[in-house]
């Protein structure tokens, strides 16, 4: 295999389904974390998918640690696992800054959301395929409303309708 056969779209999404399904296999940060300082639930009542995200924030502000537990479709799962992943050992407001990214991106693809904000955000890519169907984009971005309500301090669950 060649680098341009590599980047043809077709094998990006097949390179980006594989991602999916490997983080929805095998899901990081799956379980509960010691002393948590946030939490929030996230249902998503269309498909059945329920989460609870916990986030532990140090004394500078940084995401030490994060977990989520729950059960969901593979593409809510695999966004969980994405997001925990990509938000351990980022400050608080640059994870609500992936937020906006990752919910604009779906929601709102013709906006440039190429913006450098120091973290990585390739992986979130792999989300990308869901766009061409709304229903789906809800289970994509329901981990990420729940890490934005648990930092905003809400009780109640967050809910996708
Ligand atoms: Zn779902």
């Amino acid at each position: 295999m060649n680098a341009v056969d590599l980047h043809s779209g077709d094998d990006l999404r097949e390179l980006y389904r594989e991602l999916i399904l490997d983080h929805a296999r095998n899901p990081r940060h799956f379980g509960k974390i010691d002393h948590p300082t946030h939490t929030a639930e996230g249902i998503n009542p269309l498909c059945g998918d329920k989460l609870r995200l916990s986030v532990r924030v140090d004394r500078h502000g940084n995401i030490a640690d994060a977990s989520f537990e729950g059960s969901g479709c593979a593409i809510s799962v695999a966004s969980a696992s994405l997001l925990t992943d990509m938000i351990i050992g980022v400050p608080v407001a640059q994870a609500l800054t992936c937020f906006d990214i990752v919910t604009q991106r779906l929601t709102a693809p013709d906006v440039d959301h190429e913006r450098d904000i120091g973290i990585d955000l390739s992986k979130i890519k792999a989300l990308d395929g869901v766009r061409e169907f709304p229903s789906r984009v809800k289970c994509a971005t329901l981990a990420w409303h729940a890490l934005r309500s648990a930092m905003h301090g809400q009780t109640a669950p967050v809910s996708t309708e």
